[in-house]
Parts: C-alpha cells; sequence; structure tokens
C-alpha cells in the first residue's frame, strides 16, 4: 500500500479515537471503571508517535507494529483484545490488501478476539461491532465503504439495550442495559475513520 494513504489511516484511527476519549470514559463510567478513554489514548498516543515509523514499514509489519503497541499502552480488558486483532490483521492481510482477502483476514482476526476474550457476539462487546462489520465486508458489492460506515455505527447503538455477558459490564447484570458499549463505540469510531479515509 501507498505509505501516504497507510500514513492517514493510521492518523485517521489514532485522532479519532483520541479526540473521543471522553466519550469512551463516559460510557465506560456507565457500565464500567471508567478507563476506557483513557485506556484508549495512552495505546493511541504512542501509535500517533511513531506515525511515520509505521507508515514506512510494509503493511503487515505496521500492523503488527501497532498491535504490539496497543497491547503494551491500553491495559485493560480491551488491549489484548485489540492488541489481537491488530496482530492477526497484520499476518493475515495481504500487501496490498484485495476486498475480498480483506474479508477473509479480518474474519480470522475477530475469531482471534473471540478466543482471547472467551467470548463471542450478542454479550454486549466490541465483537457486537467487529462481527457484524466482517460479515458486511465478507457480503461485499456496491457501496461497501458506506455500508460498513453504516453498520458499524447501526451495531453500536445496537449494544444499547443488550445486556452484557463478558467484561466488567456484566458484573451489572439487568443495569448494563440501556447504555452503549464502550468497546463498541471505540471499534465502530475506528472503521469509521477508515472508511472515511478509503472513501476519500
Ligand atoms: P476494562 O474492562 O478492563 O476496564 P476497558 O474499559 O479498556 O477495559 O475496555 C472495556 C471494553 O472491552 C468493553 O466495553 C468491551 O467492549 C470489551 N471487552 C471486555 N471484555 C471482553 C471480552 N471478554 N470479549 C470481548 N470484548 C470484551
Ligand atoms: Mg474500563
Amino acid at each position: 500500500m501507498d505509505q501516504a494513504l497507510q500514513k492517514r489511516l493510521i492518523e485517521a484511527v489514532a485522532s479519532t479515537v483520541i479526540a473521543h476519549a471522553e466519550e469512551l470514559t463516559n460510557l465506560d463510567s456507565a457500565i464500567g471503571d471508567g478507563d476506557h478513554g483513557l485506556n484508549m489514548k495512552r495505546g493511541f498516543t504512542e501509535v500517533m508517535a511513531d506515525v511515520d515509523g509505521l507508515a514506512a514499514k510494509p503493511l503487515p509489519d505496521a500492523l503488527r507494529a501497532i498491535g504490539t503497541k496497543l497491547v503494551m499502552k491500553i491495559g485493560g480488558a480491551s488491549g489484548p483484545l485489540y492488541g489481537t486483532l491488530f496482530l492477526t490483521l497484520g499476518k493475515e492481510l495481504a500487501d496490498p490488501p484485495t476486498p475480498s482477502d480483506a474479508a477473509r483476514a479480518f474474519g480470522v482476526a475477530v475469531a482471534a478476539v473471540m478466543a482471547r476474550g472467551k467470548s463471542e457476539p450478542g454479550q454486549k462487546t466490541m465483537l457486537d461491532v467487529l462481527a457484524p462489520t466482517q460479515a458486511e465486508l465478507a457480503a461485499g458489492g456496491d457501496d461497501l465503504l458506506v455500508r460498513l460506515k453504516t453498520r458499524a455505527a447501526a451495531s453500536a447503538e445496537a449494544t444499547v439495550p443488550m445486556r452484557a455477558i463478558r467484561g466488567r459490564a456484566s458484573f451489572l447484570g439487568e443495569r448494563s442495559i440501556g447504555h452503549m458499549d464502550p468497546g463498541a463505540r471505540s471499534s465502530s469510531l475506528m472503521i469509521e475513520a477508515v472508511c472515511d479515509v478509503l472513501g476519500g
């Protein structure tokens, strides 16, 4: 992939997450321990600090390097899970990726997150955005970027009425109902940022 585009993608994802840190923290304050925004901001500030180095690497190497930074810096439950997502994408994605290869690689990465989290879609976590996005990607077809963006945002919204079965929010039982899952929101923000850059 061309370096300028790779840099714009990394910057867009990192800056979107950083710009929404307060919102993510507020979501996590409602049903968790209120650190998701800060955790994500710490991880992606580290990514942003090395954006030129990351942009200069081949895409698979850049994704693996991002995954390692996220594991080391985010912490909490989401650090190892997002780390796994990026590390697996780095292992699986071709350079440059075709849409069908991206769907396959993203499928392997989502499965790796599920294995790592001992979780599955339907439990009010990031997987409730990652899995439907992967399904949309696999469906392919027209207006894919617009559909991916819409699907990710709607999927995050759809976690509001869900009851948490995994993660800290599950300790709240019924009281986890009525709030968007913070990890679902951070996943949707990242996917929307990628779609915006690729969509021009
Ligand atoms: P912590 O819960 O340790 O404070 P964060 O606040 O950074 O970590 O991240 C919380 C988010 O992590 C949740 O909103 C949820 O989306 C995600 N999460 C937590 N546990 C799991 C799991 N087992 N599988 C998938 N996602 C999870
Ligand atoms: Mg938290």
